[in-house]
């Protein structure tokens, strides 16, 4: 998330009433900002991540870890460089949707030369080195997807009560208190979310069902104050949840790419698509949530359904008499359409739109593809809007357009250039689960920088039905999907970027294996090809070390040598003296997982299972010499 607008929220009805302004505006600011920079051209590769963090509190005589409500006042001090001198800070921090939670990118997007690949972890490095120097001698800084016992009796520090009868998120489990508090966007985003969707939001995740699991597994809510409602949306065998809490207070790894022009990010944008179920199921790191063990690996579904404002009549449960449409998705959800020509013949999900918008979008000459894009964006209305925000000059402003554009979740995003800066036409990949190690963290995010770079080289072509991707969405979520799952993927992946031909026979099922590490004369592996790249340019010895290990631990990962973060914790939490094989992640059972992931993430606890011996030098910088002189270095 960029910086925040400032503002005074306003309430849901008067949001409401504003909503096809906000539609009707954001649309003619995308089209003004898109006819004053489709052509612009030239830009170069520009990339950077975006990793988020909690911060925990250790009881160590009590054997408690709680999440340490202190990020308004952490963020204060992180951001102070930043407010001094907007353009020297050596990392950028924002507010998360938890009070807990920070968000850390590099200060400056990194560029094309190859090297740059070997300061990624180092500036991870020093971004958490940021944190943990304001941390309390109690505190720990932890990159995990999920906090275990997030919803759990007391789990915040200081202790906080939930309060189901009043607040944003009247959550059975979630105090008000955990929202981040500095800024009203997160807490007016749960009430909306609410308001618009008529009640509270369910997640009902697969429990996973282990050899004490009660069976059908139901929980009584009513001693949590429950009016009914709650057990009435709550499903057996299933673990509810009824906050956007449970999902946006979980953390990911993105990465975001600007694009030579608006043709080469639209086909990056369509190229990474298939490769997002993929990247989920590697990543996998959050098998528990509220407490429990899931059948599920991923926190995907539990953020879709903690966003989902729909309501009744847009889910298709009764008719539609107030709102207009039914929405297959939450707007927290995969990708529903391909926006380049490539694209064209796997777009085989209807888009739901308004025709009208569609319409002044292509009156405006804007192609069918881009036009359906946005106007299947817009079909959402804003719930969050600030009243300075409402009146806006659609020739120079954005914020109509960024308002129902960051309220977009989807696995990709594409993204015009922002208002008044000088930035090209980027796109954001967004499923990555975040690991625990700077050195997991880096390599994933140069392995899908280098992805992109062996696309647009190579002209590769990945594209399969959407309707694939979103099937392939669903497989990445179960439980060791790397080790049993099949995915669809195109194995033809050789394409001139030219419009594809559609056959049945270009795609096929591969095991994340197959995809990653080549399946005989079919289909020769992700790595194998960035390898086949990175032997094909120039790079230094130091740098093409360290790209080494994070290859072999993509590879290891992806065979099954090596486990998910996701089964690492599982296996942690099936050996532990204190679980019961009920499903149920015991507090001293959560304090010594999160104290062993703190060890993992220090290096002070080998994890051969999860990391092999696997690591990169810690010093990795790029040295004055080579700033000075970029040309030794092969521009990519
Ligand atoms: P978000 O939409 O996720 O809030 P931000 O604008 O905060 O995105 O930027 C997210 C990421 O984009 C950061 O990693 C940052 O380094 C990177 N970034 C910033 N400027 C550029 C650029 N011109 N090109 C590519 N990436 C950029
Ligand atoms: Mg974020
Ligand atoms: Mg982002």
């Amino acid at each position: 998330m960029g910086l925040l607008s400032e503002g005074s929220p306003l309430s849901w009805p008067e949001t409401k009433a504003l909503a096809a302004h906000v539609q009707r505006h954001g649309i003619e600011q995308f089209i003004s900002q898109f006819n004053r920079l489709k052509e612009r051209r030239g830009d170069s590769l520009k990339w950077g991540d975006e990793v988020e963090y909690m911060v925990v509190r250790l009881d160590r005589r009590a054997r408690t870890a709680r999440l340490a409500l202190r990020s308004a006042e952490l963020l204060d001090q992180l951001q102070a460089t930043e407010r001094r001198h907007p353009d020297a800070a050596p990392s950028l921090w924002r507010p998360e949707y938890g009070a807990y939670m920070v968000e850390g990118t590099p200060g400056q997007p990194y560029g094309s030369l190859i090297s740059f690949f070997n300061t990624v972890e180092s500036n991870m490095r020093a971004r958490r080195q940021e944190v943990e120097a304001l941390l309390q001698p109690d505190e720990i800084l932890l990159s995990i997807t999920s906090f275990p016992r997030l919803g759990c009796g007391t789990f915040t520090e200081p202790p906080c009560r939930p309060t189901p009868g009043s607040g944003s998120s009247r959550s059975l489990f979630i105090p008000e208190e955990v929202i981040f508090p500095a800024h009203p966007r997160f807490a007016t985003l749960t009430r909306n979310i609410r308001e618009r969707r008529g009640k509270k939001v369910a997640i009902n995740m697969p429990v996973l069902v282990d050899e004490r699991t009660p069976r059908p597994f139901v929980e009584d809510l009513a001693r949590l104050g429950d009016d009914g409602s709650s057990q009435a949306a709550a499903l057996p065998d299933h673990v509810y949840m009824d906050a956007m809490a449970f999902g946006m207070g979980c953390c990911c790894l993105q990465i975001t790419f600007q694009a030579e022009n608006l043709l080469e990010a639209r086909r990056l944008y369509d190229q990474l698509n298939p490769l997002c179920p993929i990247l989920l199921a590697l990543t996998a790191a959050s098998p528990i949530h509220r407490g429990m063990l899931l059948a599920t690996d991923c926190r995907w579904d539990v953020i879709a359904m903690s966003c989902d404002c729909r309501t009744d009549e847009e889910r298709g449960l009764t008719p539609l008499r107030q709102d207009r449409f039914v929405i297959p998705k939450s707007r927290y959800g995969s990708t529903d359409s391909y926006i380049s020509e490539c694209g064209r013949p796997y777009n085989d999900v209807e888009l739901v739109m308004d025709p009208a918008l569609f319409g002044r979008l292509a009156e405006s000459g804007i192609d069918d593809l881009l036009a359906g894009h946005v106007a299947h964006l817009f079909i959402r209305e804003p719930i969050s809007l600030f009243s300075e925000k409402v009146q806006q000059d659609d020739a120079v402003d954005m914020d109509h357009f960024e308002n129902i554009q960051s309220t977009n979740w989807q696995t990709m995003r594409f993204k015009p250039p922002p208002a008044g800066s000088n930035i090209g036409w980027r796109v954001e990949f967004r499923p990555c689960e975040v690991q625990l190690t700077d050195f997991e963290n880096a390599a994933i995010v140069c392995f899908v920088v280098l992805l992109t770079r062996v696309i647009l080289s190579y002209k590769l072509n990945f594209l399969i039905p959407i309707s694939k991707v979103d099937e392939n969405m669903r497989r990445a979520h179960k439980k060791d999907a790397v080790l049993t799952e099949k995915f669809w993927f195109r194995s033809d992946f050789l394409c001139d970027g030219s419009p594809c031909v559609d056959a049945e026979t270009e795609y096929s099922e591969l095991t994340v294996n197959e995809i990653f590490n080549g399946k005989g004369d079919e289909f020769p592996g992700l790595v194998p090809l960035v390898t086949h790249y990175l032997n094909a340019v120039n790079i230094d010895a130091d740098t093409r070390c360290t790209m080494g290990q994070y290859l072999q631990l993509i590879r290891r990962r992806a065979s099954g040598e090596l486990q998910t973060t996701a089964s690492w914790i599982r296996r942690f939490v099936a050996g532990h003296a204190d679980y019961a094989r009920d499903s149920v992640v015991p507090e001293s059972t959560a304090f010594d997982l999160l104290v062993a992931c703190q060890e993992v993430t220090a290096g002070r606890r080998a994890e051969p299972t999860l990391l092999g011996r696997l690591g990169s030098r810690t010093d990795n910088h790029l040295p004055a010499a080579i700033l000075r002189t970029p040309s030794l270095y092969k521009q990519v």
